[in-house]
């Protein structure tokens, strides 16, 4: 196994206070029509005194992004925001659109990165999925924005290129991710160095109880079927095989720059208590709600403060306990295997996330099984060289490889 890195500085500030955010807060979505896209409308639609939509993206889905345009309009939460469709024909019929038409920014990634920039905005909400979320973050980053973070594999393929883009364009990170905005509120006042270690937690996913016999014929819809949390495809596939919480840990590394000794991964079923920090005293500042992505989304878009919102409230007698368990490396090899990239760092976290995104969708197009996703993700970080990236065209370069490399993987197995 690789040497541990040695902790790096935080891209997330700890402890120093946020600023009270400038009302309204002038919001960009990235991924809009997705779940949490969705989610972060549906809280402007809630607070259109606070929230302001000025831009918004989707892959291809015209019709959808321009009944979210409609909504926010009459909500009173948009005024003729920018869009942007990634997919060309896509933007050809949006343009056709009497909403989309109005402010419509350039297809591909070109249009993407223009919006993530786009001038006016003060928060940019990444809810892109994959890797095509890094070079927008690098562009909101390099412009300044305030960026509410759910795309987590930006921080697994460019933790350390985010985090110079940060630095340079004096821009801000907020994580979105359940476990990380509670990460970030258990911290909310306290030094760096107070901190010993980080506990994630995890809910373990649909195949927590099932043997490894069992979970080698699973089959699509029992991957799809998570027991707590309603999310998009792949971050629900990432769920059943605990690749998601291994994203997690290189995430928590690079926002919070702790080692990764030092960041421990609990299943706990019911998803109440959301991560926990333990402080050098041995205290633990842990953060607990019912499950609903809306708190942390709308804790980062209030540039983390605590908003009024009508959600599910705990009520811990009824809810009586709260257990936890180890999770079980054996049946989820997916946890080792990116603590280890994260460990061996430069292109092995990029190596595993393509690899892993090219996996789930061959699972999703019934090309690949369950079992064998972590089987397909080890061998192609056997095949292909670690050893540092100089920039984001290095890092595309080798995410590109490693998707050609379990491509032929994922053809392979489908031949036997
Ligand atoms: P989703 O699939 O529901 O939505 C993805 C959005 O991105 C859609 O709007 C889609 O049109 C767009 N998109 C997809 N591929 C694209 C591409 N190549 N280029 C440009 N746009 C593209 O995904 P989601 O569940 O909302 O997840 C988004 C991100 O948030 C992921 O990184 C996920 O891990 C993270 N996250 C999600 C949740 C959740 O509850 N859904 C929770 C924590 C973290
Ligand atoms: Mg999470």
């Amino acid at each position: 196994m690789a040497a541990e890195r040695p902790a790096a500085a935080p891209l997330y500030r700890i402890g120093r206070p946020a600023r009270e955010p400038r009302l309204p807060v002038r919001l960009v979505i990235l991924g809009a029509t997705g779940s949490i896209g969705t989610q972060a409308v549906d809280l402007a639609v809630r607070h259109p005194d606070r929230l302001q939509v000025v831009g918004v993206s989707a892959a291809s889905r015209v019709e959808e992004l321009a009944a979210l345009v409609r909504r926010l309009e009459a909500a009173g939460a948009a005024r003729a925001p920018a869009a942007a469709l990634v997919d060309p024909s896509a933007a050809r019929a949006a343009a056709r659109d009497p909403l989309l038409g109005r402010r419509l920014l350039p297809p591909g990634p070109a249009g993407l990165d223009e919006l993530a920039a786009l001038d006016g905005a003060d928060c940019v909400v990444n809810g892109l999925v994959g890797a095509a979320g890094l070079a927008p973050t690098l562009a909101a980053a390099a412009a300044g924005r305030r960026i509410a973070l759910a795309n987590k594999e930006s921080l697994v393929v460019g933790g350390d290129l985010v985090r110079a883009a940060v630095a340079r364009g004096g821009a801000e990170v907020v994580p979105v991710d359940s476990e990380h905005s509670a990460l970030a509120q258990c911290l909310s006042g306290r030094a760096a160095e107070e901190l010993e270690r980080l506990v994630l937690t995890c809910s373990g996913g649909p195949f927590r109880t099932w043997t490894a016999a069992a979970m080698a014929a699973a089959r699509k819809d029992e991957v799809l079927s998570h027991p707590t949390w309603n999310m998009g495809a792949k971050i629900t596939v990432d769920s059943a095989t605990l690749m998601n919480k291994g994203l997690e840990v290189i995430e928590a590394h690079v926002l919070f720059g702790t080692a990764y000794r030092d960041i421990e991964v609990v299943v706990h079923p019911g998803s109440i208590v959301h991560s926990l920090a333990v402080f050098r005293d041995g205290a633990v500042v842990a953060q607990l709600g019912a499950p609903d992505m809306r708190v942390p989304l709308l804790y980062a878009l209030a540039g983390e403060r605590h908003w009024p919102l009508a959600t599910e409230r705990l009520d811990l007698a009824r809810l009586g306990e709260l257990r936890f368990e180890a999770p079980d490396p054996e049946r989820f090899p997916c946890l080792a295997l990116a603590r280890r990239a994260g460990e061996a760092g430069g292109r092995a976290p990029i190596v595993l996330n393509a690899a892993n995104e090219a996996a789930v969708a061959a699972l999703l197009d019934d090309r690949l099984g369950y079992a064998d996703i972590a089987a397909v993700i080890a061998a192609t970080l056997d095949e292909l060289p670690g050893g540092p990236v100089a920039d984001l065209a290095e890092a595309l370069e080798t995410d590109a490889a490693a998707r050609r490399v379990a491509q032929r993987l994922i053809e392979a197995r489908a031949r036997r």
